[in-house]
């Protein structure tokens, strides 16, 4: 196995960041889609953050790494008869990150018939596919722009579902697949279409950095990492081990966080100053916030949480309107300048 990079040691991109990392406490958040450049440590910075999320309790010896301690969610193979024996054996694994490559067949996403087994056997066992490795874990698909569309409707239906449902060539298998989906892309590159943005719960825009030192910094701690990956891990333990704690901590509080009506009403007022379609826009904002309040270590969710969020929650979900060519980006700040004037 690669040695992933801290997470912690990654310079700038914060919006990315903080985007993984709320996913990575709330998971129903839903995905997040990158938008930039190539070559912005995009993969990197997924790969360091599954790294660094605590290792999770998985059913021993489960295709599907089925939680031992849900017993509602197991799959219908062996933990799920386990379910009747008293309880299921459990080991640990580290937080599984599947890449999802755009040739990638539909039977190896969703899982098929395996045919050497039928062929020499005569038996019928399924064969998993990418969406049962990358349960509870991360599923990266870069250039999601360019990925077949039925792939993509596909995705879109097990994301939000959580499960994957295999009917064919006589086999019936059903499993669970949540995951946070993370898609790259590049909107000079194909069109996105708008279903498919909605189905990310944020949406984040790098950036190749244009400060100087900052590219420095960057270049300096690769260099770092490549000529003795374990002295620069070992700098950087101190910040993981923080952080790690700090999305435990987070996830346990997460329930707990109070969101007051006057935090809804600013959340849809915003959506409706800056034309979202439906309500995804703002059930995600008050998520998102949610769980960066939690993080913060805050018992209530406060404007700022609101405001940090609102950008990332909203910029891939507003319409396109032919006489404001002004990016999404600084429509949401304006309208949120707006609603401040008013409330003041
Ligand atoms: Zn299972």
């Amino acid at each position: 196995m690669r040695i992933a990079y801290p997470f912690s040691a990654i310079v700038g991109q914060d919006e990315m960041k903080l985007a993984l990392l709320l996913a990575a406490t709330d998971q129903g958040i839903g995905g997040v889609m990158v938008f930039g450049d190539r070559g912005t440590g995009k993969s990197t910075a997924v790969r360091a953050l599954a790294a660094l999320l605590p290792p999770i309790a998985v059913s021993k010896g489960c295709a599907f790494h089925c939680d031992p301690k849900d017993g509602a969610r197991r799959c219908v193979g062996d933990c799920g008869t386990a379910r009747t024996r008293r309880s299921a054996q459990s080991e640990l694994m580290s937080t599984p990150v599947v890449d999802l490559p755009l040739g990638a067949t539909e039977d190896r996403v969703v899982g098929a018939l395996d045919l050497e087994l039928a062929l020499t056997r005569g038996e019928k066992r399924f064969e998993p596919g990418l969406l049962a490795r990358a349960h509870r874990g991360f599923l990266y698909i870069d250039e999601v722009n360019l990925l077949e569309d039925h792939l993509v409707d596909l995705l879109i239906d097990v994301a939000a579902s959580g499960v994957n449902l295999v009917e064919r060539e006589g086999l019936s298998v059903r499993h669970p697949a949540r995951f946070v989906l993370v898609g790259s892309g590049n909107p000079e590159e194909g069109d996105l279409r708008p279903q498919l943005l909605d189905r990310f719960g944020l949406s984040v825009e790098i950036r190749t950095p244009k400060d100087l030192e900052q590219r420095i910094e960057i270049v300096r701690r690769r260099d770092a990492f490549e000529r003795n990956a374990a002295a620069f891990i070992d700098l950087w333990k101190r910040q993981e081990t923080q952080l790690r704690r700090r999305i435990v901590a987070a996830r346990t509080q997460l329930s707990r966080v109070e969101i007051s009506d006057e935090a809804l009403k600013w959340a849809a007022r915003l959506c409706m100053g800056v034309g979202t379609d439906g309500l995804r826009g703002e059930l995600t904002l008050a998520r998102a916030a949610r769980a960066l309040a939690a993080l913060r270590g805050r018992r209530q969710v406060q404007s700022d949480d609101l405001m940090d969020m609102a950008p990332a929650a909203l910029r891939h979900r507003l319409r396109r309107d032919p006489m404001d060519e002004t990016g999404s980006s600084a429509r949401i700040e304006r309208a949120m300048r707006q609603q401040e004037a008013a409330l003041a």
